[in-house]
């Protein structure tokens, strides 16, 4: 198994420098689980380097409230340094720890070649790409009142549908190599009616774009109470021969490699031997069991 989701710092902690200490103890956790390789993928949001590059987008947000919101959760979390975090994750890699150098990146409608040229000062093994966000709309955000009193209002439906075009338009963007928690609208706990059609789609996207989806555990950590994607979802992708890779996004050492065997189980059921590592941005099949190299 892999888990090739991980964060150094839950939300709300302001920024420490990461060390290679904390990394090691991450890796040794991962591999009492059964976890032959990790991915460290902070948040492109954390660190100071997009504060200069992405600042203001949330600046065509009409809804006072909601902008408002943004910049807070933005101002709270852009702090760390991304140099520090690549020198910090290289120097484990290069001690010959199971670690690869990733990143989290949100979608910024119009904004994705300016990320793409920050990224490519940097030398990434793998790029997760996530929607957190519709528009500046945090529907993911569960501590944040004004973020949640917006589901009764957008209604299910259309978030479902805005969702699906944004994980579309982020595919398209070429910009990432995974799709990260890939059905992650349900977060909490809403659900559309006829989801098939936003499966469909979701399982194309990542098809078309050649990208890999993402398992993940973390759906048993919220109101949505799954993993995901959900199982028809899952397989979808499975069918469409999407590669996967499996995770956690844990934000704390405890949460690292957490449901590994119930995320082996789901892959069981499938016949899914061979997960997809990443090198320098290039896919690299692997044993589920061993993390042995395969052809
Ligand atoms: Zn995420
Ligand atoms: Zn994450």
């Amino acid at each position: 198994m892999l888990d090739y989701h991980l964060h150094l710092w839950p939300h709300g902690v302001r920024d420490r420098a990461p060390t290679l200490e904390q990394v090691a103890s991450y890796c040794r956790r991962a591999q009492e689980a059964g976890v032959t390789e990790i991915a460290l993928t902070e948040h492109l949001f954390r660190f100071r380097q997009a504060d200069g590059l992405l600042r203001g987008f949330w600046d065509d947000e009409p809804d006072a409230a909601l902008r408002a919101s943004m910049v807070r959760y933005w101002d709270d979390h852009a702090h760390a340094d991304l140099d520090a975090y690549v020198e910090c994750v290289i120097a484990a890699r290069e001690a010959g720890l199971p670690v690869v150098l990733g990143l989290e990146v949100d979608y910024y409608r119009d904004r994705m070649d300016d990320v793409a040229a920050l990224l490519a000062g940097y030398p990434f093994d793998v790029l997760l790409g996530s929607v957190h966000w519709i528009g500046v709309w945090r529907f993911d955000d569960l501590a944040d009142p004004v973020s949640m009193d917006q589901w009764p209002v957008r209604g299910v439906e259309r978030a479902w549908a805005d969702y699906t075009t944004a994980m579309e338009e982020l595919a398209a963007s070429r910009t990432c190599d995974v799709l990260a928690h890939p059905d992650l609208v349900k977060v909490a706990g809403h659900r559309p009616h006829a989801p098939q059609e936003w499966w469909d789609r979701l399982a194309e996207a990542a098809r078309s774009s050649g990208m890999a989806a993402e398992l993940s555990s973390a759906g048993w950590r919220k109101p949505a109470a799954e993993q995901y994607p959900a199982a028809p979802l899952l397989e979808r992708f499975v069918r469409a021969g999407v590669p996967l890779t499996t995770a956690s996004d844990a934000h704390r050492l405890e949460e690292v490699a957490d449901r590994a065997g119930e995320l082996g189980a789901l892959l069981d059921a499938l016949e899914v031997d061979t997960l997809c590592g990443f090198r320098a941005r290039r896919p690299r099949p692997v044993s589920r069991r061993s993390g042995a190299r395969l052809p």
